[in-house]
C-alpha cells in the first residue's frame, strides 16, 4: 500500500525530501504556510528588479545534481549554473583589495605580492584541507541517531582532521602569517553565523570548498533551485500546498501520525518530516507533553547563529564592481566579537554585497540592477531596539558602500528597496530569534549532539533543513533531505535505488 508522507514546510529541506520520496512512489504532500515556493530560499520583485531572499553562494553544485540524477533527471534541463570566479572581491581596512580565483597559479602570485611569505601556506592549505575534505565530508552524508555512530570505521579514520580542538582562526594560522589573510579564508565561518574565533577548525574545509570546487550562481537567482525542485515534486505526483499552515504535528502514543492545519483540517500520514525552523517548530507545532530534550526551556539555553540585516536595493545603473563583495570593518574581530558575544550593533560593520546583474541580467531592467546587501548583525536574543536602529543601520551601510566599497553615488540611484531586520527573520518568517543560520555549529550541536534525523522525541517523525544534522547552508540541507529520506525508506523496507552518491 502507498505510504503517505506529509512534509511541514517547502524550503529546500522539504523540497529535497519530496522530490527523492515521491519518486520513489510515496504519496507526498507538502504543507508550505507562505503563499511562495523555497523558504528562505525563495525570490521576491519589487517593480521590475528580482531579488534573491537569502542564499546568493551555491557550492557543491554536484549533491544537488546527484539528487536530480537519481530522479532520472538532469539539472541542467531545469536550470542554469553559472561559475564565478574570482570567487569575491575582499575589502580590508576600506583600501586593500584581494580577489582570491580558482587559479592556483594567479593566487599564489598574488597572495606573494600582496602577503608576502604566504605562497606556500596556501598550496599547504590546498594540499592538506583536500585531504581533510575528502575525510570529513563522508561523515556528513550519514545519521548519527545513536551514540554507537561515532564507533563507524568511517567516523574513526576522521578523527585526525576533526581540528575540533583548535578554533578555525587559529587553524587557519597553522598556513598563513598575515591577519587579513586568515580572515580572508576565515570569514566563511559567517555562513554559520558563527565567530571564526569560536567556530570549531573543522570548518576550515568550508573555504577549501570554496577554493577547491568553485562557488556558483544560478541565472534568475539561488531561488531557481527550489523552484525547480517543486516542478520535480508535482511531476512526480506529489502536491505542494502554499498558504496552508500547520498548527500541530499530531502525537498519538509516542507517534507522529499526521498534522493538524490552521484551518483545521486533520491531515493523516504514515512519516511527518519536518523543515520549519526548528526551534520555531518546537515551541510552536509540538504540545509541551510531548517533549522532553527540547522544551522551550532547554531550547533557550542553546546557542543559535547570528541574524542579518537585509537591504535590497533596485537601482538604475550597473555598477563595475563584483559580483561577490565583502567589506570588512577596519577592526574585525571586535566587529565579529558585538555581533556573537555581546549582541550589540557595530559602528562599524562588516557587509556583504550582491552585484549580481554583472553576471546575469535578467534580474533588473536593461541597465539597471539588483543590489542586495547582507549585514551580520546579532540574533535576537539581544536587545537592539530595531525600530529604533533601521533606518540608521540604512544609512551607515550606505556610507560604507560610497566609502569604502565603489558604489560612491548610491543614493542618487535608488529606485525601490526593501529592507529586512532580525524582527522580520522571526516574526514574518518563522526563525526562531531571527537566528537565520539555524543552531550554531559548536562541538556540543554537532552530529549526534545536533537534533537527530530521525526525530529522538517521538517516532515517525524526520527533521530536515538547517536545524538538523549535517547543518545549515544549502550543500548540507540537500544532505539532510537525502539522509532522512534514506531513513524513511529503511523504515519502511524499501531498497534505496540511488543511481549515483555524493563522492568528496
Ligand atoms: C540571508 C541569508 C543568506 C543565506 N546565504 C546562503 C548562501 O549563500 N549559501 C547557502 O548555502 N546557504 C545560505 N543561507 C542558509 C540556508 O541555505 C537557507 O537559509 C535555507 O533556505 C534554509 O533552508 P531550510 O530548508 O532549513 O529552511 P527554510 O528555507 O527556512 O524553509 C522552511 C520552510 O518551512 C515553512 N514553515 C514554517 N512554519 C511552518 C508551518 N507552521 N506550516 C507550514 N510551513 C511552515 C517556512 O515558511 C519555510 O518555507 C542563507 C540564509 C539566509 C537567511
Amino acid at each position: 500500500m502507498t505510504k503517505k508522507v506529509s512534509i511541514i514546510g517547502a524550503g529546500p529541506g522539504g523540497l529535497t525530501s519530496a522530490m527523492i520520496l515521491a519518486n520513489q512512489g510515496y504519496d507526498v504532500t507538502v504543507f508550505e504556510k507562505q503563499d511562495y515556493i523555497g523558504g528562505r530560499t525563495s525570490s521576491f520583485t519589487l517593480n521590475n528588479y528580482t531579488f534573491d531572499l537569502g542564499p546568493t553562494f551555491l557550492m557543491m553544485d554536484y549533491i544537488l545534481k546527484e539528487i536530480f540524477e537519481n530522479t532520472g533527471r538532469d539539472l541542467e534541463d531545469y536550470i542554469d549554473i553559472k561559475e564565478i570566479d574570482p570567487l569575491y572581491r575582499l575589502v580590508f581596512k576600506g583600501k586593500r583589495e584581494f580577489y582570491p580565483t580558482r587559479d592556483q597559479q594567479v593566487m599564489v602570485k598574488e597572495i606573494e605580492e600582496m602577503f608576502p611569505g604566504n605562497g606556500e601556506g596556501y598550496k599547504k592549505f590546498m594540499k592538506k584541507e583536500k585531504e581533510k575534505f575528502e575525510k570529513l565530508i563522508p561523515c556528513l552524508q550519514v545519521p548519527y541517531g545513536r551514540r554507537r555512530d561515532f564507533l563507524t570505521k568511517r567516523f574513526l579514520r576522521s578523527i585526525g582532521y576533526l581540528d575540533a580542538h583548535i578554533s578555525l582562526y587559529d587553524k587557519l594560522g597553522e598556513y598563513f602569517n598575515d591577519d587579513d589573510l586568515k580572515i580572508a579564508f576565515t570569514f566563511q565561518s559567517k555562513y554559520l553565523g558563527m565567530s571564526p574565533w569560536e567556530c570549531p577548525g573543522t570548518f576550515s574545509i568550508l573555504s577549501y570548498i570554496e577554493h577547491g570546487g568553485g562557488i556558483y550562481h544560478v541565472m534568475g537567482g539561488l531561488n531557481q533551485i527550489t523552484k525547480a525542485m517543486a516542478k520535480v515534486v508535482e511531476e512526480e505526483g506529489g502536491e505542494i500546498k502554499l498558504s496552508t499552515a500547520v498548527d500541530k504535528v499530531i502525537i498519538e502514543n509516542g507517534k507522529a501520525i499526521g498534522v493538524k492545519l490552521e484551518n483545521g483540517d486533520i491531515e493523516y500520514s504514515d512519516h511527518v518530516v519536518l523543515n520549519a525552523d526548528f526551534a520555531h517548530a518546537m515551541n510552536n507545532l509540538v504540545e509541551d507533553k510531548h517533549k522532553k530534550k527540547y522544551t522551550n526551556k532547554k531550547l533557550e539555553e542553546k546557542k543559535y547563529s547570528c541574524s542579518t540585516f537585509m537591504l535590497y536595493l533596485g537601482v538604475d545603473k550597473i555598477y563595475d564592481i563584483p559580483h561577490h563583495n565583502i567589506i570588512f570593518s577596519d577592526d574585525y574581530k571586535k566587529n565579529v566579537d558585538e555581533i556573537t558575544k555581546y549582541k550589540i550593533l557595530s559602528e562599524d560593520p562588516s557587509i556583504y554585497i550582491q552585484n549580481a546583474s554583472v553576471s546575469d541580467s535578467s534580474l533588473a531592467p536593461e541597465g539597471k540592477s539588483t543590489i542586495y546587501v547582507l549585514v551580520p548583525v546579532a540574533n535576537n536574543s539581544g536587545n537592539i531596539n530595531w525600530k529604533e536602529e533601521k533606518s540608521k543601520l540604512r544609512e551607515k551601510v550606505l556610507d560604507i558602500m560610497e566609502n569604502k566599497a565603489g558604489l560612491k553615488d548610491i543614493r542618487e540611484h535608488i529606485e525601490v528597496e526593501r529592507i529586512i531586520t532580525p524582527i522580520e527573520w522571526e516574526e514574518e518568517k518563522d526563525v526562531y530569534r531571527g537566528a537565520v543560520f539555524n543552531l550554531a555549529h559548536n562541538v556540543g550541536q554537532m552530529l549526534y549532539f545536533r537534533p537527530h534525523n530521525e526525530f529522538e522525541e517521538f517516532e515517525n517523525c524526520y527533521l530536515v533543513g538547517g536545524g538538523t544534522h549535517p547543518g545549515s547552508g544549502l550543500p548540507t540541507i540537500f544532505e539532510s533531505g537525502k539522509i532522512s529520506s534514506k531513513l524513511i525508506m529503511k523504515k519502511d523496507g524499501i531498497k534505496v535505488k540511488e543511481k549515483v552518491t555524493s563522492k568528496a
